[in-house]
């Protein structure tokens, strides 16, 4: 049953609720990190409030399951998890610092990737205006022309005679652009630029793999790997069976249902009109939930009970409130408050995010600050829900 649910949004009342699973998200964990073996460092991505989910509950769940490094994108969300962490864990902020917010980035307890010769030369002057060396990852553009040093860069930076001095280098990594395609031929591209450019530094230890890449095989692990994706049950092998559990079920809750006749309208433009009598249920969640109002017309939810049935979304998705056409239910009954899944344990978070035209990804991270969170932490990601 749910566990220690957030105190001033009472469950009763909520139109939608939004359970994350977090024994099935630090089982993730650890099937990540046994595919990778011991030799590998399994990290994590926690950028952008764990993809939606929480950092503050994500993050020390994923410590208990033995992580011990973690990946933000801004030094603001490096600093809100710093104090769930002890010294055993290192937090690398992947955009590093903005101009002038070294001192607050150090202060922090952050590590910052280094990805332009203008980050490195701040983070260099910083460190010798302390007069201690500073830790940080090095980031190199292996194809992504995205974050991190170019060919050029790293030979503007070897042609200095101290090029690091002042910095404790801990790693350097890269992105890969295509890792979700495995045969696109652009990951052994940038496996191979990643190579050449890491030979001309320092031995460091090396990350190249998310979430996908890990999935690439042996080759794309190196000495550390960084899922985030994954982690949330996400699949990190599109197109082939998720091995992950899913970790996000979000439920909208009835507010009121209808008979319809033939001809009727349903929703701001009269996006919808029925063709034939139809019951149609107005679901307490809307685009001001970070649902997507894309999702119009194209979406369904499920009734637990019956998830043989898809249930179509009508209509456009209003802000607070969005139609769903339950004839198929008969005359079942659907008191105000049942909760229809929209993502759930027989509605993928895949299938919902491609009605949406969008990725799970988007669909996470988007989800908004309204509904009732429910964070589980049962033992079985096996229990009476899934
Ligand atoms: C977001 C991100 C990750 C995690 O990616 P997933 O696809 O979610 O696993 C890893 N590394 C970098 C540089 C990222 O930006």
């Amino acid at each position: 049953m749910p566990v220690d649910a957030e105190p001033n949004a009472p469950a009763a009342s909520a139109g939608g609720i939004l359970t994350i699973d977090l024994a099935a998200l630090a089982e993730n964990y650890r099937r990540l990190r046994d595919h990778v073996g011991p030799g590998v460092t399994c990290a994590a991505a926690v950028k952008a409030d764990a993809y939606g989910l929480g950092a503050a509950r994500v993050v020390p769940e994923l410590h208990r399951a033995g992580c011990r490094t973690f990946f933000v994108a801004h030094l603001a969300e490096g600093a809100a998890i710093r104090p769930l962490l002890g010294a055993d864990s290192t937090i690398f902020v992947l955009n590093g610092p903005m101009p002038g917010t070294e001192a607050a980035m150090r202060q922090a307890g952050l590590v910052p990737v280094l990805n332009s010769l203008e980050q490195i030369a701040n983070w260099r002057a910083l460190a010798h205006q302390t007069g201690t060396p500073l830790p940080a990852a090095l980031q190199l553009d292996s194809g992504m022309s995205r974050f991190g040093l170019s060919d050029a860069d790293v030979a503007t930076l070897l042609s200095e005679d101290t090029p690091l001095a002042g910095l404790t280098p801990l790693l350097v990594m890269s992105h890969l652009a295509c890792a979700d395609e495995p045969a696109h031929p652009a990951n052994r591209a940038q496996r191979t630029t990643f190579l050449r450019l890491r030979a001309q530094l320092p031995a460091l230890p090396a990350s190249l793999a998310a979430s996908s890449g890990l999935f690439l095989g042996p080759d794309w692990h190196f000495d550390m790997v960084r899922p985030g994706a994954a982690l949330y049950g996400i699949n990190p092998t599109p197109g082939q069976p998720n091995p992950m559990l899913p970790v996000v079920r979000l439920q909208a809750r009835i507010v009121q249902t209808r008979q319809i006749g033939p001809g009727t309208a349903v929703g701001y433009g009269a996006g919808f009109i029925a063709d034939r009598p139809s019951r149609i249920a107005t679901l307490g969640v809307g685009y001001g939930d970070g649902f997507p109002r894309a999702i119009g017309g194209h979406g369904h939810a499920i009734l637990p009970e019956r998830p043989d049935l898809r249930l179509p979304i009508v209509g456009r998705i209003s802000m607070d409130c969005l139609a769903v056409d339950v004839t198929a239910l008969g005359d079942t009954p659907l008191a105000p408050g049942t909760a229809l899944d929209l993502i759930g344990p027989h509605h993928s978070l895949e299938d919902a995010a491609e009605a949406a035209g969008t990725i799970g990804y988007e669909l996470l991270t988007g989800l908004g600050r309204r509904y009732h969170r429910i964070y589980r932490a049962d033992a079985s990601p096996q229990g009476d829900n899934r």
